[in-house]
């Protein structure tokens, strides 16, 4: 009988974890309590999806997992498809002996830009350029709502660099060099994650439900600031202008509930930020009692290097002490595991910092509901690539256009151009291009070219819509001088910019339009009255041909809705967008920014000329 009675009771041992009438702080206590060393570290580690088989989840209790830029489940795969995967790795989690949920994490950073069909929204540089906080709100829901569709609840955005010098490769990400535009821009966070409620105490991060994600203000601290924009270089500046220029943006994300934040690779003032004890527990989590958790960069602790002898173990000791709670580590784990454990077991680590790093987790998980409802349903699959997304991606790409030049000083403006022209050019490499409009994390970490694997409409097909039906459209990708002039064009359109890139590999130097892009422009613009379209994630090198150009518009990296940029150039809609960067005129003038001593830029940070819309009739 007593055995029979031992039964029965350990079979309906009341987890209070379990018990969603519980408060949230009583259920993560009651399962910390519950949690072996081996079961916390777990949490702490964030593999890569091809790693993430059942056995290793299981065995290594793993907390989180990530789709690196590339990784789909297929190079055309559907949402279902999407969701089948995730829930694979979910289900392998839940069958663990706490049945602990991970959580699954993506880089969607312009729209959910590693999956087919997706909306691809203007990279932020572009999104800077509209000022209008409001239309990023609308980016985040939708953007949340299309990473929702294929089951992942967690994205690493938005990153809120400021970024101070166009040679880094990363400039597109950041939406400005002036702290303010990026602060304004900080509302895609409620528009990802959902509105803090008011009663919510400072620091504590917020989700509203299914059709919302966690986001992820990265990178801290200073990471466009560094040296020469060189990518993951170290930033050289003082308090004052540290805490004036790069940390607002932070400040007003854990104000908006962000409900994680990712730590720099770069250095501040020779100190790599992932060790950075001072900036990341004393300020972030003390000072501004941010209580989400702070996830490293991948492969972050590998890239600690000093001390000069510095091996792995100390990078981990280094970057726990530092206050990182979840450690991106693509494929390593099971180093990181065993250093960290043997870590804690000789009190290197004290264990009050693993269970911060624990609870931080396990409240984001909690706030997400994925103990409730852990697994992804088919219910928003129609939400990926929908009409309505595509509809606000082109209103996002009409403000994010900066007209910089509209006809030669003496004569008329020439945009918005007449739709009924007999005959047109339009010429370059990227006017018909969906990768290149695209640019860099979109659909590969350094971006694609052509129109394969992206669903979207190209600015050449948007001008063949957008024009008279009896307007004759030729399209050359890039035509010598005699085609131009033996032809009797009205207007060119030209259409060229830089070759998608991410991170390091995008850093340069010259930032010069590469060939044949500057030739086209040469060829074309000597021949006949010309609009250069440039397609860029920065600022380039255009004294050479400026005097050239009859109109000239900045139109960033727009992503999928070519559309936008043809509403604007034929007038349905008026240009609107002022620079968010300055426009240098030679790169030995790098690094400027408005507001500098010598500042003589080619357009001013806020410069853009504007236009009527068309009556439409
Ligand atoms: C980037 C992060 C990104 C991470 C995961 C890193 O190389 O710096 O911005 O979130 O990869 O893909």
């Amino acid at each position: 009988v007593l055995f029979c009675l031992w039964v029965v009771s350990a079979e309906a041992e009341y987890l209070k974890y379990k018990d969603p009438k519980q408060s949230m702080s009583t259920r993560i206590k009651d399962l910390m309590k519950r949690m072996t060393l081996e079961e916390k570290i777990g949490q702490m580690s964030q593999i890569e999806r091809r790693f993430a088989s059942t056995d290793v989840m299981k065995q290594y209790f793993i907390g989180s997992v990530l789709s690196v830029p590339g990784d789909t489940p297929g190079l055309n795969a559907a949402a279902e498809d999407w969701i089948n995967m995730v829930n694979d790795i979910q289900k392998a989690a839940l069958s663990t002996r706490l049945g602990i949920p991970m959580i699954y994490g993506i880089d969607a950073i312009h729209g959910h830009n590693n999956v087919y069909n997706a909306t691809i929204f203007p990279h932020n540089i572009g999104l800077g350029v509209t000022r209008d906080p409001d239309l990023l709100k609308r980016i985040g829901a939708a953007t949340a709502l299309e990473v929702r569709a294929t089951g992942i609840p967690y994205a690493f955005a938005p990153c809120i660099a400021v970024c101070r010098d166009p040679r880094w490769g990363r400039c597109y990400e950041s939406y400005s060099e002036d702290i303010n535009v990026v602060r304004t821009m900080t509302e895609i966070i409620p528009g990802l994650q959902g509105d803090v409620p008011a009663n919510s105490s400072k620091g504590v991060p917020f989700v509203a439900g299914k059709s919302k994600v966690a986001a992820c203000a990265k990178h801290y601290v200073a990471d466009g600031g560094t040296e020469r924009g060189i990518d993951e270089n170290n930033t050289v500046i003082n308090r004052t202008s540290l805490y004036s220029i790069h940390m607002p943006a932070y400040y007003d994300s854990i104000i908006k509930g962000v409900s994680t934040v990712m730590i720099s690779y770069s250095s501040l003032n020779g100190e790599k930020m992932h060790t950075n004890r001072d900036l990341v527990t004393h300020f972030l989590k003390d000072n501004l009692k941010f209580r989400g958790f702070i996830i490293s960069d991948s492969e972050g602790l590998d890239r600690i290097t000093s001390p000069p002898d510095a091996n792995y173990t100390y990078s981990v000791q280094a970057g726990i002490l530092a206050g990182i709670d979840m450690v991106m580590i693509p494929n390593n784990y099971a180093e990181f595991i065993g250093n960290l454990t043997l870590l804690v077991k000789d009190n290197i680590i004290p264990m009050s910092r693993i269970d911060d790093a624990v609870e931080r987790i396990l409240r984001v998980k909690f706030i997400l509901d994925l103990f409730e409802d852990p697994l992804a349903d088919l219910s928003l699959v129609n939400q990926l690539g929908s009409q309505e997304h595509r509809e606000l991606a082109r209103e996002a790409v009409r403000k994010s256009l900066v007209l910089l030049k509209n006809g030669k000083i003496t004569s008329q403006p020439l945009l918005p151009l007449p739709k009924k022209a007999p005959k047109i050019l339009v010429a370059g490499t990227h006017a018909d291009n969906l990768g290149y409009q695209c640019g860099g994390w979109t659909n590969q970490w350094q971006g694609v070219s052509g129109n394969n694997f992206i669903v979207g409409t190209t600015i050449l097909s948007a001008i063949k819509k957008t024009v008279n039906p009896s307007t004759q459209v030729v399209y050359q990708l890039n035509p010598d001088a005699n085609f131009v002039k033996s032809n009797k064009f009205d207007y060119a359109i030209v259409v060229v910019g830089e070759v998608p890139y991410a991170e390091m590999l995008g850093d340069s130097s010259n930032l010069t339009i590469p060939e044949p892009g500057s030739s086209t422009i040469n060829n074309v613009c000597g021949a006949v009255t010309c609009v250069v379209v440039i397609i860029s994630g920065r600022p380039v090198v255009l004294e050479p041909y400026v005097d050239k150009i009859d109109g000239l518009v900045a139109a960033w990296l727009p992503g999928t809705e070519g559309q936008g940029v043809a509403d604007v150039l034929f007038g349905n809609y008026g240009f609107t967008g002022k620079l968010a960067r300055t426009w240098f005129k030679s790169v030995d003038q790098l690094p400027m920014n408005v507001g500098d001593p010598h500042y003589d830029p080619l357009f001013p940070f806020g410069f853009g000329l504007t236009t009527q819309p068309l009556k439409m009739n």
